[in-house]
């Protein structure tokens, strides 16, 4: 069913899919789910998000420098999250705990994986499975501290990371009807780089909890429960997530205690992570050099994995995100891709319909160079122009938008 054809018949057999039992655009008239146009409820909770509070929650996130995971600086992040969390009036916070013990260190003249990083040259196949075009220049991560000139940006970042027992914080919007089912919703709250992380993904992280503060007010109630989580140790090689599906995923729709009418891990209806959304200036010119101003035809990346489990059901979500964002988003399109990799959705991706929400291509235009600031000292709140952010805050509206349609939000009079 590859190629352009069978991805057309596999739409349609997918929105289908979506529109089944699972999801029910019937369901919720309220939030005119789906196919109908706009609805008043989800047009008025996304004038709920701003792009100065966007912009406020990731400039609070570089006061923790990069948030490396197992340093003190990680450690008060996940408690300063919680707390805001938990003001939003999200107050049922809880943590998933986990064990994180590096692997040996990499034969440093072992071949990378797929070539990355070497300049000019693009492999046949990128990471995740896409065909990469176009310029490619060098990837990779910043160890050294004096490549960071900002004396305390580099204070910051200072202590090394150590070994042991990690914790990452999620929160609950307790469904009405549905309580017993949920999208999960995420962003990696650690860095790395000796920067700020402000972009990867200080922007996914604060997108999160942007969502989690409108659908947490008071006056918003929705059919189905979501979860806000906010992984840690993504960089290392995605640990938290999963810890977080090895620990869950055989609780899903247990009522506990019976009776109770409590689910502690309803079903998974959908997994949407967000990961790094700023920065779409294009391709790097043949000199490697990039364009200071963010490209015209700038977009919100959404992604699935085509050659995941949940791939058909994958890709209804993806469309129906992409409608959202045409319905709602305020000054970007969406655009769909299929090779969805290397963050944490890829821990859900066999285990429930899974998507990325990205600035661009994680594997064909990321992986290529198309944003010099990734994992690198240059990861800085000041870094990024209005623009960007506006970029961060149209997947916010995007996801917003797309999750109160999905859950059947409504907002009390
Ligand atoms: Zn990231």
């Amino acid at each position: 069913m590859r190629g352009r054809l069978g991805f057309a018949v596999a739409c349609v057999i997918a929105s289908a899919v979506l529109v089944s039992p699972r999801a029910g655009a019937q369901r919720t008239e309220a939030t005119g789910q789906g196919q109908g146009g706009p609805s008043e409820t989800v047009k008025a909770l996304v004038e709920r998000l701003e792009l100065e509070r966007y912009k406020a929650m990731i400039k609070g996130l570089t006061q923790f420098g990069d948030r490396r995971q197992g340093t003190d600086r990680n450690r008060k992040a996940v408690d300063w999250i919680e707390a805001q969390l938990k003001s939003y009036g999200c107050t049922n916070t809880e943590r998933i705990k986990y064990d994180y013990q590096p692997p040996p260190p990499r034969d440093p003249n072992a071949p990378r994986p797929g070539g990355a990083g070497a300049q000019g040259s693009q492999p046949a196949t990128a990471v995740g499975g896409g065909r990469p075009r176009g310029i490619r220049t060098k990837t990779g991560v910043n160890t050294d501290p004096n490549a960071q000139p900002d004396t305390k940006v580099r204070a910051l970042d200072s202590q090394e990371s150590t070994p042991g027992a990690r914790e990452e914080v999620y929160c609950t919007k307790i469904g009405t009807s549905h309580p017993e089912e949920m999208y999960i919703i995420g962003g990696h709250m650690d860095g790395i780089g000796w920067g700020e992380a402000a972009n990867d993904d200080g922007s996914g992280t604060a997108l999160v909890m942007e969502v989690a503060r409108v659908l947490s007010s008071p006056d918003v109630r929705t059919e189905r429960s979501v979860r806000f989580v906010l992984w840690n140790n993504e960089e290392t090689g995605l640990n938290g997530s999963r810890a977080y599906v090895e620990q869950r995923q055989g609780l899903q729709g247990k009522e506990d205690p019976a009776g109770s009418g409590r689910y502690p891990e309803p079903k998974w209806l959908g997994m949407i992570t967000h990961d790094m959304m700023l920065f779409d200036h294009g391709m790097p010119r043949a000199d490697g050099t990039m364009s200071k101003e963010q490209r015209p035809e700038a977009d919100v990346n959404i992604e699935f994995q085509s050659n995941s489990k949940f791939a058909a059901e994958a890709q209804g979500l993806a469309w129906a995100f992409e409608r959202a964002n045409e319905k709602y988003a305020t000054d970007y399109p969406a655009s769909v891709g299929s090779h969805m990799t290397n963050t944490d959705s890829s821990s859900f991706m066999d285990a429930a319909p899974s998507l990325s929400l990205r600035e661009n291509e994680r594997g064909t235009q990321i992986g290529s160079g198309w944003d010099p600031q990734w994992h690198q000292p240059t990861d800085l709140y000041t870094t990024y122009s209005d623009a960007d952010f506006r970029l961060g805050l149209n997947a916010a509206q995007t996801t917003l938008a797309a999750v109160a349609e999905l859950a059947g939000a409504r907002v009390q009079k």
